[in-house]
């Protein structure tokens, strides 16, 4: 190969074969850096061929980005096409093509939605440039062109071996026929590449976040054909190995079109295109594979094809096509918003659908809500019957008699396996609710005829449902209208095609559980298109399906007559909070991650999202005993139902608490102080040491943080050091951070803590008040201190006369696992302890505790005053929370578990070279991340990469560190096993990702 180069091209190369299925390919590199590509042509193609192929490369080389398609290299005969004897000793056509860099699409990961439309613009380019193409080759008869799709599977398809997938191959070839062959006429057509998959699609600029660039190799199978064809190839390929197949594809299909505009008739042939692309790649495989029948990568690599046409057979053709629409802005189901205009233009024709009263005084509303009151989260949900019961009490409360749960409602009450459809929950509901007795009549807003009736037995399933037909005589656009969680008795009252007039009674109200295990209710919904279903339809979707859902199934308000306000679920979009928020709060405040999240649930580790998506909470040390503890909760409302003062007055629980709170800290800890934040109890703690010693200066560790005061942003130099800072105080004495893993001295130093602890020792001179520290380091990046470290550190001070402060705001009550307070970690007592955020799992206590000594020192006749620090409520929340920590075995289950975590981490550290160190104990865990293990040089970007990825993955942690690169884990205390699992795999999964590796 060396040789023909060399000949042919007049260049001094180095060779190397590539991997290709016809032709012969070679990597050419030149020494000066230039890459080609040699290709040595099939005996069996023709030069015509290579013509074409050339041409449409020159072609694209002027009307595509530059660098996107390979160029002709001619050769030093002025040929673009050579021939030179073959391994056959035949002649075989040479061709020299410049190599473009970048990386296969195959290997580029994740493929994000922003990827998939990207590339979808690049095919909508390519279409665009080829418009303006034309050679007479093209018109060829090549059997991957599409066209010929139904007799290539005739012609292949007795090779695939098992019975259910050839079904699955003829049903897409005879939809194929049906949906495309009749619509060829409204079809644009030109020369298409025909193959755009992952291993001929590049990506040329891997490394930048938004990779937008691509190329495209392989113009072996260009044909003339449908445009459209070209978009249908690159979405079966792209829509492989995706959870959510179909909206893969609709990202691509959105991309496309905002650069080559589609046709209405050209969107509604991409459903059945991309699956008979697929039935023609597995039957030509099959049929590959009955000639080498020994080859397993033939198997192998036609497993992910077959997967998708199994799972792309549920879906509904006229759903793909109206997800697509939806993805070029159209309307996704076809005369819909006729529907809605009759509907409206009707409005005061219907009748009532109950027979009840239809005057505002009988409706109610009932917030079924992913934050609902009224609703418990699956995990607190006891059974469905709860359930009934919870409704039943809201009407007997509110004295209506029906209670109405919106249209357009996110709810967490389906969120059980059942309702799962590519990974997410179908949260939201596409009907109305009306919650009533058992029993009552349903009536038939307006004339129709039934359309089918079903039974659908399952639990939390439709139940005895009808659907009846309407405007079949023209009068109006047809649509359906639906009922569920019937009464049996309709299964036998009514069948398909009989005529129910307005008015007339069509069925009653099922009771629970026949009605498929639910509060008595009818849930009524329009259907625009009942997509072939009969006596069934979701009745709710996936937030990601919504609009296109929304369009299948306009709201019924129109035919409702109740008050809108109580049909239409509404709420205040993220958009809208985050311009208030830019508005009118303080704008140094951030907000977490780059797609903020708008929580509005929280039980225990969990989190929920208003579209009701699952967060595994694995950052937030405030909420200690869980979101939302239901101990805690009912404590606070207890309390504050009955009285909310101030200390002044004399009430037990202040010494209630007090006097546990002492039990759990070792003397002569003993005097408490009750404040409401951290920042609070630290600023009080200062004041007392500064009292007591009568000094100013205190000693820092770099790094710290200790609140948001003027006096403790002075004395945090990871903020006063930072953006926006004004550096340290002179009375400030700031010493290295006792870092075994970046520090002067190293984890294996038995002597690590002694040393770092003489920085402690030149610090404290005679001016020294205190030294305030975090017994292992938080926002310092999750440190733990070597051995024996405060133990002479808080000898120095002393020796010095000063006093130790630990802040314990977030590492306290049980978090390290091993002991209940991170300084017991280190075998000493501070002098004066401050504690904050996990003490009221959210609400807004601190406390510092003190020596009897120091509290008598303060006691100088200035009085000390917290206006709600320790009043009644904060106490009564103060105690639950110790409760809860103690039933449950908080600390020790945060030894467990997180010991668990961190061996699950350090599995990982050995598979990825970018976890530097992995450390913590208990549930309080650092993993910082480095571009190199030598240099130790911070992997800050990649780290606020994997942070922003978990976040989509579903599980919440966050960076730290003063170099931005330590993965901060700190869950409530209630995490699992199997939850430290999920967190490790879905890390794992990230880590392999291209912007999490730095190399
Ligand atoms: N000390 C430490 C160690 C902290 O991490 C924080 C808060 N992040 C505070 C004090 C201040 O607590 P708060 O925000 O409740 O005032």
């Amino acid at each position: 190969m060396v040789r023909i180069v060399s000949e042919l091209y007049g260049l001094q190369v180095s060779v190397e074969e590539l991997v290709s299925e016809r032709d012969q390919n070679f990597r050419v590199d030149t020494g000066s850096g230039d890459s080609f590509v040699l290709k040595i042509a099939a005996m069996s193609e023709k030069r015509e061929t290579l013509e074409l192929q050339n041409q449409t490369m020159t072609h694209l080389s002027v009307h595509m980005p530059e660098g996107s398609v390979p160029s002709v290299i001619k050769s030093v005969n002025g040929e673009e096409i050579e021939t030179y004897p073959g391994r056959d000793g035949r002649p075989h056509f040479v061709r020299l093509l410049t190599y473009l860099p970048g990386r296969v699409i195959a290997h580029v990961s994740p493929h994000t939605d922003s990827l998939l439309y990207s590339l979808g613009q690049f095919i909508g380019s390519l279409s665009k440039a080829l418009e303006s193409f034309s050679h007479p080759e093209s018109d060829r008869e090549l059997y991957w062109d599409l066209k010929l799709a139904p007799l290539t599977i005739e012609r292949y398809r007795s090779h695939i071996q098992s019975d259910e997938d050839r079904g699955f191959v003829e049903y897409y070839a005879g939809l194929f026929e049906s949906e495309v062959l009749t619509r060829t006429n409204q079809l644009r057509r030109s020369v298409i590449h025909n193959d755009g998959n992952d291993y001929n699609l590049v990506v040329r600029d891997p490394h930048s976040p938004e990779r937008r660039a691509f190329g495209i190799l392989d113009f072996g199978d260009m044909v003339l054909s449908f445009t459209v064809f070209e978009l249908a190839v690159t979405c079966a390929y792209a829509l492989l190995h995706k959870q959510n197949p179909l909206e893969a594809a609709a990202s691509v299909v959105a991309g496309y079109n905002s650069v080559y505009p589609l046709r209405e008739s050209e969107i509604d042939v991409v459903f059945p295109a991309i699956c008979a692309r697929l039935a023609m790649s597995v039957a030509i495989s099959s049929y590959q594979r009955s000639l080498e029948p020994e080859s397993d990568y033939l198997v192998i690599s036609q497993q992910p094809a077959y997967r998708a046409l199994r799972e792309l057979r549920s879906v509904h053709p006229r759903l793909a096509t109206a997800i697509f629409r939806r993805a070029c802005g159209l309307e996704p189901c076809k005369g819909s918003t006729s529907v809605v205009e009759w509907l409206d233009a009707h409005s005061h024709d219907f009748g009532p659908v109950l027979d009840v009263d239809w005057d505002p005084e009988t409706f109610t509303h009932l917030d079924l809500s992913i934050g609902s009151l009224l609703v418990p989260t699956p995990e607190s949900l006891e059974s469905d019957a709860q359930f009934s019961q919870i409704v039943h009490e809201h009407l007997k409360a509110t004295g209506a008699r029906v209670a109405v749960g919106p249209y357009d409602e996110p709810r967490l009450i389906y969120t059980t396996d059942q309702y799962l459809k590519w990974g997410e929950h179908r949260t939201v509901h596409l009907g109305v609710d009306l919650f009533t007795e058992e029993g009552t009549s349903v009536l038939a807003p307006l004339d129709g005829v039934v359309h089918s009736i079903g039974d659908n037995r399952s639990s939390r399933d439709n139940g005895p449902t009808l659907v009846l037909e309407h405007n079949r005589d023209g009068a109006g656009p047809p649509f359906f209208t639906l009922y569920a969680h019937l009464d049996r008795s309709v299964l036998d009252g009514l069948s398909p095609g009989m005529f129910v007039k307005k008015g007339a009674v069509i069925a009653h109200v099922g009771k629970y559980p026949e009605n498929g295990g639910w509060p008595p209710h009818l849930h009524f919904q329009i259907v625009v298109d009942m997509l072939d279903e009969e006596g069934d339809y979701p009745g709710v979707a996936t937030p990601r399906e919504r609009e296109v859902w929304r369009s299948f199934c306009p709201d019924p308000t129109p035919v409702l007559q109740i008050p809108p306000e109580l049909c239409r679920y509404s709420e205040v979009s993220e958009a809208e909070i985050l311009a208030v928020r830019n508005e009118h709060i303080g704008w140094s405040l951030s907000i977490s991650y780059d797609r903020p999240l708008k929580i509005v649930r929280g039980y225990m580790q969990y989190l929920y999202d208003n579209l009701g998506r699952k967060y595994l909470d694995a950052v937030n040390n405030v909420p200690h005993v869980g979101h939302s503890n239901p101990v805690v909760v009912k404590a606070l409302q207890e309390q504050a139902a009955v009285l909310y003062t101030n200390t002044r007055y004399l009430h037990e629980n202040l010494i209630r608490y007090a006097k546990r709170l002492i039990e759990k800290v070792p003397p002569p800890l003993k005097v408490c102080f009750f404040v409401n934040s951290g920042s609070e109890a630290n600023e009080l703690a200062l004041r007392l040491a500064r009292t007591h010693t009568g000094r100013r200066d205190i000693i820092v560790i770099d790094g710290a943080y200790h609140g948001n005061t003027g006096e403790l942003i002075n004395l945090s130099p990871y903020k006063c050091e930072g953006p926006g800072g004004r550096g340290l105080p002179d009375y400030v004495h700031k010493i290295r951070m006792p870092d075994p893993y970046r520090g002067d001295y190293k984890r294996d130093d038995k002597k690590a803590g002694s040393k770092y602890a003489l920085d402690v020792k030149n610090a404290a001179d005679e001016k020294v008040a205190a030294f305030i520290c975090e017994p292992m380091m938080g926002c310092g990046g999750q440190i733990v201190f070597p051995e024996g470290y405060l133990c002479d550190a808080f000898k120095h001070v002393r020796g010095a006369g000063g006093v130790c402060i630990a802040d314990e705001v977030q590492i306290g009550f049980g978090r390290v696992g091993s002991h209940f307070w991170g300084f017991e970690t280190q075998g000493v007592v501070p002098d004066i302890l401050a504690l904050g955020k996990p003490i009221g799992n959210g609400h807004p206590l601190a406390a510092v505790i003190t020596t009897p000594e120091i509290a008598q020192s303060f006691h100088n006749g200035m009085e000390f005053f917290s206006t709600t620090g320790g009043n009644p409520v904060s106490c009564a929340v103060g105690l639950a929370v110790l409760d809860e920590i103690e039933s449950r075995g908080l600390q020790e289950n945060a030894l467990r578990v997180g010991t668990y975590l961190l061996s699950l981490l350090e599995g990982l550290k050995d598979k990825h070279s970018i976890i530097g160190d992995v450390r913590g104990t208990g549930l309080f865990i650092g993993v910082e991340l480095v571009r190199d293990s030598e240099t130790l040089e911070p992997a800050d970007t990649e780290a606020h990469y994997i942070v922003n990825r978990m976040r989509d993955l579903g599980v919440l942690i966050s960076v730290d560190g003063p170099l931005h690169n330590v993965l901060k884990i700190k869950p409530p205390l209630v995490f699992t096993r199997e939850n430290a699992e999920m967190l490790v795999s879905r890390l794992d999964s990230v880590l392999r990702e291209d912007r999490a590796r730095s190399s």
